[in-house]
């Protein structure tokens, strides 16, 4: 009787403890890194970089893809979202924007989840090509007839990976898994899927040519439009940001508390996306700005910092090489501000 009242009691004081130091963020709260930036100087960074390059007008829209020509080139959204889970957002954070290449990394970790590392990496590789990501003679020059899965061929390749009795059954599997890293459910902006689909020779292109190397896994037209559909993924900032800090947080979702993928998976995808995540601007923005990221046409960036969160913003004038050139430069202050580049000592909490 007094040995059973022992236990309950030991037994409620754990849980109150529990409880406690659960909901009390602590410097050594696991959910963070212990040299994280405070809320505070996240907002304030955040902020800063909204105001300073807002008037920002360099750069151009895509036009390749009609309907991305039509989009407001002034729209302009940032969000961040942290492995703790508080996200700050500024500007046209409900705009939903076509996720373009960033799909990308999403169906590199869905093929990564299914077949292993060590299978994607043979299958598609990780090289980087130093050519713009349609690039033809890159697949054809490269030994590797890929390059990686961030180059449209390497995309359209690890897409032909995915294991599906037919292509409506693989593109529901991408989308249901995308979803998985936003938190939320995802759609199709179906007027980008048409619009590209209307105009994907280039694509078509490469497929046939990754056939002419068998390097390419199922059907290549099939795989071309199951990706042309993956590209046509609808985004807010926010879920742009969520689904980065997934991959901040070691494969588990900040926001629903659900591990997407193995944490020992994160690493391929990050390296991959410091070595080609920009395509042919991805030398720059290592030396610049030194967090893993990817952009797509669509104006968007998201940028992972492991184990603090990560940062999307969407402007859709572009550079040449395709890359936002508002959304670069708010990536690259924010960054330069709370010491994110990871090959500074800095960003692990080094002082001097
Ligand atoms: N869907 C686009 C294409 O295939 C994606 C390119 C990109 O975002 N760089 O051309």
């Amino acid at each position: 009787m007094f040995r059973r009242a022992i236990k309950r009691r030991t037994l409620i004081a754990l849980v109150v403890v529990t409880t406690f130091v659960s909901a009390w963020p602590s410097p050594l709260d696991p959910r963070t890194s212990p040299v994280a930036p405070t809320h505070a100087q996240v907002e304030a960074a955040v902020r800063e970089a909204y105001d300073r390059f807002k008037n920002e007008t360099a750069g151009k829209n895509a036009d390749y893809i009609p309907y991305l020509a039509s989009v407001d080139p002034k729209l302009f959204g940032i969000a961040i979202v942290t492995t703790d889970n508080r996200s700050l957002t500024e500007g046209d954070v409900n705009y939903s924007f076509s996720i373009q290449s960033i799909s990308k990394v999403f169906s590199q970790a869905l093929a990564i989840d299914e077949l292993g590392a060590d299978k994607v990496f043979e299958k598609v590789g990780s090289e980087p090509t130093g050519r713009a990501f349609n690039s033809v003679l890159a697949v054809a020059d490269m030994p590797s007839h890929t390059g990686n899965p961030y180059v449209n061929a390497g995309a359209i390749a690890t897409v032909s990976l995915i294991s599906a009795r037919n292509p409506d059954e693989k593109w529901n599997k991408i989308l249901g898994f995308y979803s998985r890293f936003a938190g939320e459910k995802l759609s199709l902006i179906d007027q980008v899927y048409k619009s590209e689909a209307a105009t994907n020779t280039g694509n078509k292109a490469l497929s046939m040519l990754l056939a002419k190397y068998d390097r390419i896994y199922a059907d290549p037209f099939e795989s071309v439009d199951v990706y042309t559909k993956q590209c046509s993924v609808g985004v807010n900032v926010t879920q742009l940001a969520r689904m980065g800090a997934t991959l901040a947080n070691n494969g588990k979702n900040p926001a629903t508390g659900e591990q997407v993928i193995k944490a020992e998976d994160v690493p391929y995808i990050l390296s991959t996306m410091t070595m080609a995540g920009l395509y042919d601007g991805s030398g720059g923005w290592a030396w610049h700005v030194g967090i893993p990221a990817k952009s797509g046409v669509g104006g968007g960036i998201v940028a992972v910092v492991p184990g603090k969160g990560a940062i999307a913003v969407f402007a859709p004038p572009l550079d040449e090489a395709g890359n936002s050139v508002k959304a670069q430069k708010v990536i690259e202050y924010v960054a330069r501000k709370l010491n994110y580049n990871l090959f500074s000592p800095r960003s692990v909490g080094l002082k001097n």
